[in-house]
């Protein structure tokens, strides 16, 4: 399997790596993405990448950081400065998560937080530039698009580019019927987590993707599917990509071999991966 968006790189995982990867890689899941949600986890990505065969980097601003960047347009540079340079690293394959966030979060290190217009214009401004980037650089590029469906359309409608197509991911994608159309029409693939285990919503979804563009994510250590959310196994893993990955199979009614099969498929072109490089994974 592959877990298309898995945060090793924060602090529930801090000296954990390998024991982690040991477990994912016994429970079936033989290649991971590591996605950049600031400059310093996207560090931390490339590192961990660097270390470890079957793991891949990307780099972003997630758009919920952009909040420290408006006190200071100079950061905003230096960040991205250092982005468009690790885009040069080979295990670097994406440019995410980035993208539109425009839900409330209660709990933020910012202390001052809040959504306004002003907070959203800038996320605009990154995700153009980040977005920028990928093609410049011909990476892959992970959105992240939380009750923003709107804007994220409008800004991919704006500056889409064919080199874009087949190398996108939705990632943790909304069950909603227009970003599937999109997603349909421009070969966008489509990352589902392990909320499917309790989303009733994204139960239905499941049933309208093709096969083709599905890939999974665990989005560990957030978003633990059940039955290991009602016992409280906090932190998720990407072990429990395998747990997803079964109940998913038995909602779609395919073959769980089969889904391991395409869905590893779908990710190793989603992230422009050589088949036979890449063949064995995780300690290959
Ligand atoms: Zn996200
Ligand atoms: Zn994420």
């Amino acid at each position: 399997m592959f877990d298309t968006h898995c945060h090793l790189n924060f602090d529930a995982f801090k000296n954990k790596i390998d024991e982690v990867l040991i477990q994912a890689k016994t429970s079936g899941v033989d290649y991971i993405l590591i996605p950049g949600t600031d400059i310093v986890s996207s560090r931390k990505a490339v590192e961990i990448a660097g270390e470890h065969e079957g793991v891949y980097a990307a780099v972003g601003i997630h758009p919920h950081h952009i909040y420290e960047f408006q006190i200071s347009n100079f950061k905003f540079q230096i960040n991205l400065e250092e982005l468009e340079q690790s885009l040069k690293n080979d295990r670097v394959v994406a440019v995410g998560e980035v993208g539109i966030d425009r839900h409330s979060y209660g709990k933020t290190k910012y202390s001052d937080y809040e959504v306004d217009e002003k907070f959203i214009d800038l996320q605009k401004e990154l995700f153009k530039k980040q977005l920028d980037l990928a093609i410049k650089y011909d990476k892959s590029l992970i959105i992240h698009n939380r009750e923003a469906k709107e804007d994220v359309l409008k800004i991919l409608k704006e500056k889409w580019d064919p080199k874009l197509e087949g190398k996108t991911v939705f990632h943790c994608c909304e069950p909603d019927g227009e970003l599937l159309k999109f997603a349909v029409e421009h070969k966008i693939y489509i990352g589902v987590d392990g909320d499917i285990t309790y989303s009733k919503e994204k139960q239905s979804f499941i049933k309208k993707i093709p096969l083709d563009q599905l890939v999974l994510e665990t989005d560990a250590p957030f978003l633990l599917p059940e039955p290991l959310r009602t016992q409280k196994k906090y932190p998720n893993t990407p072990s429990n990509l395998l747990l997803i990955g079964k109940f998913i199979a038995d909602i779609i009614k395919v073959d769980f071999d089969k889904l391991t099969k395409i869905t590893v498929e779908n990710s190793l072109r989603l992230f422009n991966l050589d088949f036979n490089h890449v063949k064995g994974g995780i300690f290959a």
